[in-house]
């Protein structure tokens, strides 16, 4: 029987952490399933959304993953483009390059 103290998902641009007492099992190879309406209010249920894992003591911390950009790893204002994220920041800088 495995068992974890708490399950804390956070939002990447939600700076307060909101938690909620959620317990679910664990299965023989170790995946859970997160309840659904953590997964809409978090914009999770996209198929390939995606979360970090790590742990603080004895907590397992789910985090929402937000890639950064491929240059400064800045998570704001990042856009996807044919697999690379860039941050708007980069993009501007590298727009005024091409203009000069
Ligand atoms: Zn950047």
């Amino acid at each position: 029987m495995v068992s974890f103290s708490c399950l804390i998902l956070c939002k990447e641009e939600d700076m307060e952490m909101k938690s909620e007492s959620v317990v679910r099992n664990i299965d023989s190879v170790g995946r859970i399933v997160l309840p659904r309406d953590i997964r809409e209010r978090l914009h999770l249920n996209m198929e390939n959304s995606a979360v970090e894992i790590y742990t603080e003591e004895d907590k397992i911390i789910l985090k929402k993953y937000v890639p950064g950009c491929m240059f400064c790893q800045n998570t704001d204002g990042v856009v996807e483009y044919k697999g690379a994220h860039i941050c708007k920041k980069c993009l501007v800088m590298m727009l005024g390059r091409v203009n000069a």
